[in-house]
């Protein structure tokens, strides 16, 4: 579907998470203070923010790990705050957690399986075939070690083995991490077409120009509290985001 047809849609639609007045503690340590946001279905959210802003914490409160101890998550306007974290996987919420952790020793096939463990056998090749078109190199090595990919070949994998249970939210960590700029181009244009095949996708970054160029709208996460948010196109041109990320 074209972008700008995706967009309206994404803006009809209902809210798919949010996140009501959260603050989530590492024991006596605020990590995330009074968050509130929104992703609605189809649209491609991001959160940029510097190192230790908080972005990884806001990601695994979603899943309650840590749970938020203020506030309130919901998902498809359910209460998930303090529900099992595997049970909140199961809801259709794919991580794909910074630094890839795929598994070195494991295929990229092996690698793909561990990421659709509750997939019927029929979808489980429905899939694959599907992560392997989108991602041709991972096709061509799918007998490979892991290991033995390059970082970029890696985040192919993380991000195909997210994609694996054909999840409605696929939550992304700093996929942008230790590539060069080529490969993270490539990438990001791959998040479009799945985002465009209707996956809705919350991406937290430190490479705020990409992330903001991706994204339909963004928050702007300091030392645990959202400081900015609106349209990706306003972000880019705020003075104080083109200071402080964008190099302005
Ligand atoms: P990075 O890009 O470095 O991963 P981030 O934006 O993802 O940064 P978080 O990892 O969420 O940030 O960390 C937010 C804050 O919480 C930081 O001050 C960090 O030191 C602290 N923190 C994170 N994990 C823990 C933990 N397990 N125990 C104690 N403090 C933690």
């Amino acid at each position: 579907m074209p972008m700008q047809q995706r967009t309206a849609q994404a803006q009809s639609n209902t809210l798919l998470l949010e996140f009501d007045a959260i603050s989530t503690f590492y024991g006596p340590i605020r990590a995330l203070h009074d968050i509130s946001m929104h992703v609605h279905s189809g649209e491609i959210v991001t959160i940029i923010g510097a190192n230790g802003a908080g972005k990884s914490t806001l990601l695994m409160t979603i899943f309650a790990n840590p749970a938020a101890q203020q506030g309130k998550v919901l998902y498809e306007g359910a209460d998930i705050t303090r529900r099992a974290t595997n049970q909140i996987a199961d809801l259709g919420i794919a991580l794909v957690p910074e630094g890839r952790r795929v598994f070195p020793a494991m295929t990229v096939a092996e690698n793909l399986l561990t990421g659709g463990l509750k997939v019927s056998a029929q979808d489980l090749r429905q899939n694959m075939d599907h992560v392997y078109d989108l991602f041709p190199l991972l096709a061509e090595r799918r007998s490979q070690r892991a290991g033995t990919l390059s970082g970029g070949e890696q985040q192919m994998l993380a991000i195909g083995r997210g994609l694996m249970g054909k999840p409605k939210l696929l939550l992304l960590d700093e996929p942008s991490l230790g590539l060069a700029p080529l490969i993270v181009r490539q990438i990001f244009a791959k998040l479009r077409t799945i985002a465009e095949e209707g996956v809705t996708i919350l991406l937290v970054e430190q490479n705020a120009n990409l992330a903001l160029k991706l994204a339909e709208r963004g928050y702007v996460l300091v030392n645990g509290e959202i400081k900015l948010a609106g349209r990706c196109a306003d972000l880019l041109a705020n003075q104080e985001v083109q200071v402080a990320y964008l190099g302005g």
